[in-house]
């Protein structure tokens, strides 16, 4: 019988150069609960185990540590493919922490693109091994280094936008875009000392982003970040309007 066509696997070459030291990676399960369900099917099809996952797993590290720091460890990271509501959560089990299930949407990943199932396995990735202050970090900060490596990894979704509306601490991609922001002003490596610095003890905003961001608070650092993004949509919309009247401009000669 011959072989049923799979799609063509497309890569995303985005994903692939941030890849530099090559960390050991935990073992990788997949349970799949229902393997008649259109979402389990679009994830075999699109999702090749023996790479895509690594190469993820690779990204999430090299963004969050260097070789030797200290990382949680986590020996196994189970895949669990179910009917449920929501997009994906990830938990410790029961009885070991260093063992993580990643828990998917069947109905969310039954007719969605290959880069945003693997956005959505990233960001749950970061989950699995991201420091969290011993429990106690803020949730917005937890989310939002997890948008952030995805960002980084080639995969952010295609509805997310940048803004400053609210607090930093928004969580997702909201926070994640601030965490690049701080990342491209105080130099490569930000972020990942931000997640270092959640390793021990109580969660301290003031002694986490003064420790990492040459002794700034973070809420200045959300009015700069907003100020930044103003003058940015300014030169945009300046950039847009000149090249508009350059256009009306050439019509108007080519008119004469
Ligand atoms: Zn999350």
């Amino acid at each position: 019988m011959p072989a049923i066509p799979r799609p063509e696997h497309e890569t995303s070459p985005a994903t692939l150069p941030i890849r530099k030291h090559r960390f050991e990676t935990p073992k990788l399960r997949v349970h799949l609960e229902d393997i008649s369900h259109e979402g389990t099917s679009n994830f075999l099809s699109n999702i090749k185990g023996n790479e895509d996952l690594d190469t993820q797993v690779q990204n999430v590290l090299n963004l969050l540590y260097t070789p030797d720091s200290h990382r949680p460890g986590t020996r196994s990271v189970t895949f669990i493919l179910r009917d449920m509501g929501g997009v994906a959560y990830t938990t410790g089990m029961y009885l070991d922490d260093d063992h993580k299930e990643i828990h998917i949407s069947l109905a969310y990943f039954k007719n969605k693109p290959r880069d945003e199932m693997l956005g959505v396995i990233c960001h749950e990735l970061v989950h699995c091994f991201q420091w969290n202050a011993e429990g106690t970090c803020n949730g917005g900060l937890i989310e939002g280094i997890a948008d952030w490596v995805r960002l980084r990894a080639g995969l952010a979704a295609k509805h997310w936008k940048q803004e400053a509306d609210g607090d930093w601490d928004g969580g997702y991609q909201h926070t994640g875009f601030f965490l690049e922001y701080l990342e491209n002003r105080f130099g490569p490596g930000t972020v990942r000392k931000i997640n270092i610095c959640l390793r021990k003890g109580k969660y301290d905003e003031k002694d986490v982003f003064g420790s990492c961001c040459e002794g700034h608070k973070v809420d200045e650092l959300w009015e700069d970040y907003r100020e930044h993004l103003k003058k940015k949509k300014k030169h945009e919309d300046d950039e847009k309007a000149a090249s508009e009247a350059k256009a009306a401009q050439d019509e108007d000669e080519h008119e004469r």
